[in-house]
Order: structure tokens, then sequence, then C-alpha cells
């Protein structure tokens, strides 16, 4: 995929795109960015898996409930930070959510967002996004939370639409602009595979 397109079908977006060739340039990059601020993080593998929460934590106010931290303060602070289940060639950012803390906190609240993804997230268009989100990263998932729906007891695994009370998959949002309310939104792509 050229990032280049991906840069124009971002910018028009009013989204920024920041490419590194490894997970240690992208933290830097962040680390030098967010500075003294409150920071909220989001469920997210690829920003557990890169070592963000570490560098940023010593010099921000830093809430991330998969170590320590409170989802209400991740959700009132001054930047956010989270993954994506796909990004479109054409610039559409997609997320599933089950509580719906990733997507309201990155679609109101947050001044500056910034969405930290492997290349394994990129799709070429909104169709082969929406499938990814639906088919890869949803039902891994539900497999790490070890959840009883059909995507992770048959295989192989794809998602069923299941009607399953332990269902994963309760909200979806599809950014098609950053929202009016906030200040940055920026995606860091790292091209190595991360999460999901
Ligand atoms: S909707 Fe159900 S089957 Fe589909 S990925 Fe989500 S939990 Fe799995």
């Amino acid at each position: 995929m050229d990032r280049t397109i991906l840069q124009e079908n971002l910018a028009w977006r009013g989204i920024g795109l920041a490419v590194f060739p490894t997970r240690e340039e992208a933290v830097r990059y962040l680390d030098r960015k967010i500075d003294g601020a409150s920071v909220g993080i989001g469920g997210s593998m690829t920003v557990k898996e890169i070592g963000l929460y570490d560098a940023l934590s010593s010099h921000n106010e830093v809430h991330w409930h998969m170590l320590a931290g409170k989802i209400a303060d991740a959700n009132r602070s001054e930047v956010y930070i989270s993954s994506l289940n796909a990004v479109a060639e054409t610039g559409e950012l997609i997320n599933i959510d089950g509580a719906g803390n990733r997507v309201s906190a990155t679609a109101y609240g947050a001044k500056r967002v910034y969405f930290v993804v492997g290349r394994n997230k990129l799709a070429e268009n909104f169709e082969k996004a929406l499938w990814r989100a639906r088919n890869i990263a949803a039902p891994k998932n539900a497999a790490r939370f070890g959840t009883n729906t059909p995507c992770v007891t048959q295989t192989p695994p794809k998602c069923h639409d299941c009607q399953s009370p332990e269902r994963i998959c309760r909200e979806l949002l599809v950014l098609w602009m950053k929202p009016r309310s906030v200040t940055e939104m920026e995606v860091i792509l790292i091209e190595e595979d991360l999460g999901y």
C-alpha cells in the first residue's frame, strides 16, 4: 500500500499520518509530543506491545485500565491513545467496541487523539477495512477474552454476527473525518505487525 496515498486521503479528512519503521521510533516520537499532560489509553494490544505506557508515565499522568487506572479518568484526559481495528487506504478509520469507552473517547472529549497501528491493520478500501475489523480483529479479541461466541468456538474464526450475550461487538465507529471537537488527530503507523 502506498503510504503517500494514505497520507493524502487522511489529510483532507483533517487527520495526520506519521510513519515509523520500528516501534521504538514511534514511541520516541510520541514521548516527545506528549509531555506534562493527562493521557488516557484505550484497550489495545498494540499499545501494550510497544511499551508506550512506561515511556509516557514518567512525565505524564497516564490512565490505562489494562495496567492501573480507571476508564472514567482515561476518558476525561486531554490526550487519548488508541489503536484501530482497521485503516482504509481511502482514509476511513474503524473501531469496534464492547463497553464503548474507546469509541466514545476517540469521538469526543480529548483535544488530541493518536491512533497507533501496525501495518497489518491496513486495508485497500472501506469495505475491506470493515471486513477486517469484523472478521479478523474482533474474533481475535473475543478469543483473548475467552468468550463463548461462534467466532471463538467454531473454525475457521470469522464473525457470525452472533446473538450471544457474550458478544463483544456492540458498537462500530467509523471516523470519516476528524471530529470538530478534536484539535489534533494523527495515525501513528508502524511498519511492523502489531496487535490484532
Ligand atoms: S459479533 Fe459475535 S461472532 Fe461476530 S466477532 Fe463479535 S462476538 Fe464474534
